[in-house]
């Protein structure tokens, strides 16, 4: 996944950006990137591998001079973990340079790459995202919002873009809208970013999403342009955004992650309770909200039982078995004098792989809670996503393989209640349409691709 962050007219434009991936920095930390375009037409980029407070120092962010700059964090599987992937991506061609930033998947980009091959294009990296700039680049029509247009004609998949061609900035989202991305407004400048926490870390006001199908541009003083000329398409926002990947403090989609979250933890306790239990604790801290809604519905008291360790670097982060165990110690711990002789509700948001949570509960245990009773505010996982999130192949996906009787002995716990699909879709804002649910559902927007496991390192995002 990836965080984007653009702004247009300001005269710290890059030193803005910088701020705004700091807040932006949950939706990848592999790396980071800027590219301002100066008066003079000059593009400059500046990428690194790593979080942005790592990678990009003040000192080079300062070295970008002009009014508009674009910005990127980047996460992605370990096989694409190199700077030819970090976004944004900067290329010239004969009208100028082309700098794109992009937050999803191209399920049709090795189909488009080989085309392209085929035909003389040279690629400098493995991303999806590459694909766009190649088309870009050949496009025959003059205005940059229709350059972008044709080049997104025939695109599949999901993807929000930033995209600067000379003097303008440009945001696109795909017809199904996967992936959220909205405008603010910064005195008299324009800032389009993934997530409204990135708006509100540089004092900008939220204007409005960039609606499905969109493409706006902005040049010549500010003013927004329109042009709806992709082909309209169902409705197919990542309910998995609301869920998971967004800030809680965020809006996205028109609605606020926090009231969602919150939704879908009533909603959970509406449906599976854990009456015998004497407390609700989350963990910290992607189920925070969700664990608030489940305690006030249920009416049982809010703990803080397990504390996360923010600081630990990201080299840690071992593959194997072993690591991930540790992984799970040097990242929580239990608070033995909370959960001493007590029966526990657990709240989560997600179980992906069910390698955290079997090693959260066993420490729960060995704090001395009495009772452990699970309680996830989705469905289980069953299938992976195409779309940009980054979930494992379907054999490693735990609820792929076993039922709910058999996930609750492997983790351990008395008793565990998934929220069903209905009551997930219902609980989000603007549900229970519109949104996509297939790794929850099986039920898929578009054929699978070609040829996943390349999608899956090859992603540019
Ligand atoms: P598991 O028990 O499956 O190993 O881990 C479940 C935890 O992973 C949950 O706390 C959930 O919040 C978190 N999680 C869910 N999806 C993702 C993801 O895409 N990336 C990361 N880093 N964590 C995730
Ligand atoms: Fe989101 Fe799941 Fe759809 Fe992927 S498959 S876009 S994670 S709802
Ligand atoms: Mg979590």
């Amino acid at each position: 996944m990836c965080g984007i962050f653009g702004i247009y007219a300001h005269p710290s434009a890059s030193q803005i950006t910088h701020l705004g991936l700091y807040s932006l920095q949950h939706r990848g930390q592999e790396s980071a990137g800027i590219v301002s375009i100066d008066e003079n037409g000059l593009a400059r980029a500046v990428k690194k591998m790593g979080l942005v407070s790592e990678g990009l120092s003040g000192t080079e962010v300062d070295t970008l001079n002009g009014a508009m700059a674009i910005g990127h964090t980047r996460y992605s599987t370990a096989g694409s973990s190199t700077l030819e992937n970090a976004q944004p991506v900067l290329a010239r061609f004969k009208g100028g340079h082309i700098a794109l930033a992009h937050n999803g998947n191209i399920i049709n980009a090795t189909e488009m790459r080989r085309e392209l091959e085929a035909q003389g294009s040279i690629f400098t990296s493995t991303m999806d995202s590459e694909v766009l700039v190649h088309r870009l680049a050949r496009s025959p029509s003059d205005r940059p919002e229709d350059k972008l247009a044709d080049a997104l004609q025939g695109v599949e998949g999901a993807y929000s873009l930033l995209v600067v061609i000379g003097d303008t900035l440009l945001a696109a989202r795909d017809p199904r809208g996967w992936r959220p991305l909205v405008i603010g407004r910064l005195g008299e400048s324009t800032v389009i970013a993934s997530e409204t926490c990135a708006l509100d870390i540089v004092g900008a006001t939220y204007v409005r999403e960039v609606a499905p199908g969109e493409i706006v541009a902005v040049s010549n003083g500010g003013a927004l342009r329109s042009v709806m000329a992709l082909p309209s398409a169902a409705l197919k926002r990542c309910v998995f955004e609301y869920v998971y990947f967004s800030r809680p403090d965020s809006t996205i989609f028109g609605g606020s992650v926090d009231r969602a979250r919150r939704a879908l933890g009533r909603q959970l306790a509406r449906e599976c309770p854990a009456p015998t239990a004497d407390f609700v604790f989350s963990v910290p801290d992607s189920s925070n909200s969700a664990a608030l809604g489940f305690a006030e519905e249920s009416q049982l008291p809010l703990e803080l039982a397990l504390i996360r360790n923010h600081y630990i670097g990201r080299t840690f982060l071992q593959p194997t078995q072993a690591g991930r165990d540790a992984k799970v110690k040097v990242k929580y711990n239990a608070v033995r004098e909370v959960l001493n002789g007590k029966r526990v509700v657990m709240v989560d948001d997600s179980i992906v792989r069910g390698t955290t949570t079997r090693g959260l509960v066993s420490m729960v245990r060995a704090a001395g809670a009495s009772e452990v009773h699970m309680r996830i505010s989705s469905p289980p996982i069953t299938g992976p996503c195409y779309y940009g999130i980054d979930t494992p192949s379907r054999e490693e996906l735990i609820a792929a393989n076993l039922d709910t009787t058999q996930i609750a002995a492997h983790l351990g716990v008395d008793s565990l209640g998934y929220l069903s699909l209905e009551g997930m879709l219902s609980a989000v804002p603007d549900g229970p349409d519109g949104f996509c649910h297939a790794c929850f559902s099986g039920d898929y927007p578009t054929p699978p691709p070609t040829d996943p496991e390349k999608l899956r390192f090859g992603c540019g995002c």
